[in-house]
């Protein structure tokens, strides 16, 4: 079913948030008065330019303005065929889309008391803190993830915010093109929770709570110490040397998201633990397998035993090996 958010969401990634009087003359009229009383969109300059629309051609001209006999103005466009062309007054109105009034509204709608944070002007909030299963976590509100420097956004949002520690909402519709993921404890297009009721913006807290993995055992997760090149788990470490990077940085990858399926196809990807190797499935499984024995002789066996590989994945099971121990 359509929503008054479509239109507003689809437009996330877009250079320039703006709707049309000819976009908004193909909506429901229901639509736009409940978006504009919600105060998600406000009114911009006209356009200067509009599309003719009594020629084959869709051409796009300069708007010219004539001053009638008293009247209001009167606003034309030319035609090579058509001659002099009426644009009405209502085609020439624009709104912005007001994203600080969308994350607002989001924020309202998962707590009552929550304060908007802006991240980066115009492309992240954070909207408050959510605790799923004993656990805080910053939910933050992101917009544009197909611009060209999403990933630098989103670097400037999270300098002081732990992005493992943070849910992710996506104003766009598809979430494929966020940059690392893998790295926030969720992330979720705003489309798939956000509804309108009763004319509010309402939040399916459930679902960003479900979208949260088996977050009891990942509190039992590895902590991984970068500058002694060392882990630590249920007060065991093992150290990597210098010569077992890969092995260091492949246990990382696997940590990053554990009792999560990590496919080989995606560390195969650029910028992913083997994206700089034509690596085999097969050297991935052996991989695996040598990471389990640097375990099993660090005395790490339960930790060892939680690595496994299947056909086309990796992944380091917490909670598979919580459920068969004794
Ligand atoms: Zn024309």
């Amino acid at each position: 079913m359509p929503s008054p958010l479509d239109n507003i969401l689809a437009l996330a990634s877009a250079p320039e948030a703006v709707l049309t009087g000819d976009d908004v003359a193909e909506w429901p009229t229901e639509f736009f008065d409940l978006v504009s009383a919600l105060g998600l969109v406000r009114a911009a300059a006209p356009a200067k330019h509009a599309e003719c629309d009594q020629c084959a051609e869709g051409h796009i001209e300069l708007v010219h303005r004539q001053r009638g006999k008293g009247d209001a103005p009167r606003f034309f466009i030319t035609c090579p065929e058509a001659g002099r062309v009426l644009v009405g007054v209502e085609r020439l109105k624009r709104w912005a889309i007001d994203y600080d009034a969308l994350a607002t509204a989001v924020a309202k709608a998962i707590s009552a008391s929550a304060t908007v944070e802006s991240l980066v002007a115009a492309r992240a909030w954070r909207l408050g803190a959510l605790v799923v299963t004993e656990q805080s976590y910053s939910v933050v509100l992101f917009r544009g993830a197909a611009m060209a420097d999403s990933a630098d956004v989103l670097t400037r949002a999270f300098s002081t915010l732990a992005r493992s520690k943070s849910i992710l909402l996506a104003v766009d519709e598809s979430v494929d093109l966020i940059p690392d993921s893998g790295e926030f404890a969720a992330v979720i297009a705003l489309a798939s929770v956000v509804r309108i009721r009763d004319k509010k913006v309402w939040i399916d807290q459930s679902r960003i709570e479900a979208a949260i993995p088996a977050t009891m055992e990942i509190a039992d997760k590895p902590v991984v110490d970068e500058n002694a090149r060392s882990l630590t788990y249920r007060n065991k470490t093992c150290r990597f040397s210098a010569r077992a990077e890969d092995q260091f940085a492949l246990f990382k990858r696997l940590n990053r998201r554990p009792n999560q399926p990590v496919q080989f196809n995606t560390m195969r990807q650029p910028g992913d633990v083997f994206g700089d190797y034509a690596v085999a499935d097969v050297s991935i499984r052996s991989a695996v397998r040598r990471l389990r024995a640097r375990f099993e002789k660090a005395q790490m066996g339960r930790l060892a035993r939680c690595l496994r590989t299947a056909d086309r994945y990796a992944i380091l099971d917490l909670s598979h090996y919580d459920s068969t121990s004794h």
